[in-house]
């Protein structure tokens, strides 16, 4: 797992990491624009050669600590596996610093985007789980730290103005830039939906790109909730603050760019703002373009009950509609979007699944180009929905099954679609041929998986939690598994699915 999935960002470095993830420099700058200088931000691999007896605070973000984020509350749940990888490195993170706590006397302080998981339980070597946005109250309480003074232990900071937000003064990871912060759609499940709606100004994003491109990169990857937001008023796409911005982006010099999020109703609202930013980009030649793009559900009865400002300018009877427009729409423009679909609320039906399930078979049948992930929702601790119980299998409609298996069909399809583009570049034609030929194997085997859960109604699921995979053991089992399911070409003896979707068109 560290070798290929975590490898670290500069092996032989003794002190600051060349690129952190974005958040992270957010709160770097917010220091130093307070006077604290002495800051330094290193991977976790560099911790102890950094961290000494004149360390009085350390801070670490988190991401997905407990492993409780949907990716892999959905993950864990069908193939267990034992403890998820996240939670594991952050225990071994904790160890680490449990070590260090005993040579030298410091503050722990933990934030980030995943922070709200230690809310539900503060491991008792962090003195201060810190929730929300730094830039207005973190830098104090690290003044009060360095005082030695007692901190609290939750501390919910306030959303900053955009005049408080310095930006970042250190590069990057691949040359994220903040373009929109929060969200005001609202949605019932979201921990973005507490935050305030700001559009980041023309000349700051600048500011952000030069520091980036001082270290060598000029790609540009947008870091925004919907990017058809920059610049919006009253949630209405303004078309020349979008396309001005992309139209500024390329004229800085920025080479790709790309974004994480767009909304649907948005994109059905502004299809030429979309048009022209692909053009500009350079999408429809480059293709792999695949933001994350929330599709949520079918049912209008769940939309209307826990998101129903996410349709706007729409009604909520008009999501499905929506939903195929916008996808046309995207796709024309070169973009494939990554659809997440939050399935399991309590009183959620089998008749509501199957809404979801007649929306995606259409968009499917249809030739349209999506990757679909029905993910359960999380009572988030920063959400509306906190007080939802942990999402379980055994507690999940029993369409579900059906519409993992019609939505993992399809992605494997759409992922075997891609391939020629994925291989082409690669110069040596045999090793072309070979991965090819394990792509497409893997993709249906992967596929047979799905099916067989579908069959089975998740019954399956219990043979992959019996094996730990934070261990060589469990590891080395786990890929016999699946060599042997692709060289048989069943899971676990049980026979092969049907094949009852229509594949892509390109
Ligand atoms: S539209 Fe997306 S980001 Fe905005 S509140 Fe809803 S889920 Fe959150």
């Amino acid at each position: 797992m560290d070798h290929l999935f975590a490898p670290p960002l500069d092996p032989e470095g003794v002190g600051p990491a060349a690129v952190a993830p974005y958040a992270l420099r957010k709160v770097e700058a917010s220091l130093l624009a307070r006077g604290i200088e002495d800051v330094v931000v290193v991977d976790p691999q560099n911790l102890s050669r950094v961290v000494g007896p004149d360390t009085k605070v350390l801070g670490l973000t988190a991401h997905d600590p407990l492993g409780l984020s949907p990716v892999s509350t959905k993950l864990t749940m069908l193939f267990g596996g034992g403890p998820c990888w996240n939670a594991v490195y952050f225990e071994e993170l904790g160890q680490q610093i449990r070590a260090l706590r005993r040579r030298h006397r410091f503050a722990v302080i933990a934030g980030g985007p995943g922070i709200w998981q230690m809310s539900y339980e503060r491991p008792p070597w962090v003195d201060l789980v810190y929730m929300g946005e730094a830039e207005r109250d973190f830098p104090r309480l690290v003044q009060e730290a360095l005082r030695g003074a007692f901190l609290p232990p939750v501390v919910q900071g306030r959303p900053p103005t955009l005049e408080e937000i310095p930006p970042i003064v250190h590069p990057s990871r691949m040359g994220e830039v903040q373009i929109t912060r929060g969200c005001p759609r609202g949605c019932e499940f979201c921990s973005i939906t507490p935050e305030r709606y700001r559009t980041v100004p023309w000349s700051q994003i600048e500011q952000e790109i030069r520091v980036n491109q001082r270290a060598g990169e000029f790609n540009v990857e947008l870091i925004t909730d919907d990017v058809l937001l920059y610049g919006a008023q009253k949630l209405r796409t303004q078309h020349k603050a979008v396309v001005g911005l992309f139209e500024n982006l390329k004229a800085a010099g920025a080479r790709q760019i790309g974004f994480a999020h767009i909304s649907a109703p948005a994109v059905r609202e502004s299809p030429e703002t979309v048009r022209q930013m692909g053009d500009i980009a350079g999408w429809p030649q480059s293709r792999g373009m695949t933001p994350v793009v929330g599709l949520e559900t079918g049912s209008v009865r769940i939309f209307k009950k826990y998101m129903p400002a996410k349709a706007y300018p729409f009604k909520p009877l008009e999501w499905p509609q929506t939903i195929l427009e916008a996808t046309e729409i995207l796709n024309d423009a070169g973009i494939d979007p990554c659809y997440t679909m939050t399935i399991g609320f309590p009183d959620e039906t089998d008749e509501d699944v199957q809404q979801t399930i007649a929306l995606v078979q259409d968009l499917i049948d249809r030739g349209l180009r999506a990757f679909l992930f029905p993910l359960p929702v999380i009572p988030i601790s920063t959400s509306r929905i906190r007080g939802n119980p942990m999402p379980q299998l055994e507690r999940l409609p029993l369409k579900y099954w059906d519409l993992l298996g019609v939505c993992w069909h399809y992605d494997m399809r759409m992922a075997r679609a891609l391939l020629p583009s994925l291989v082409g570049r690669m110069k040596s034609s045999l090793a072309r041929q070979t991965i090819a030929l394990f792509v497409e194997r893997l993709t249906e085997h992967v596929d047979r998986v799905f099916e067989e859960f579908r069959q089975t109604h998740g019954r399956s699921a219990d043979r992959y939690r019996s094996i730990n995979l934070a261990g060589a053991w469990g590891t080395l089992r786990s890929l016999g598994w699946l060599l042997w399911g692709i060289v048989n070409g069943r899971p676990g003896g049980s026979p092969a699915g049907p094949r009852y979707l229509t594949a892509p068109t390109s």
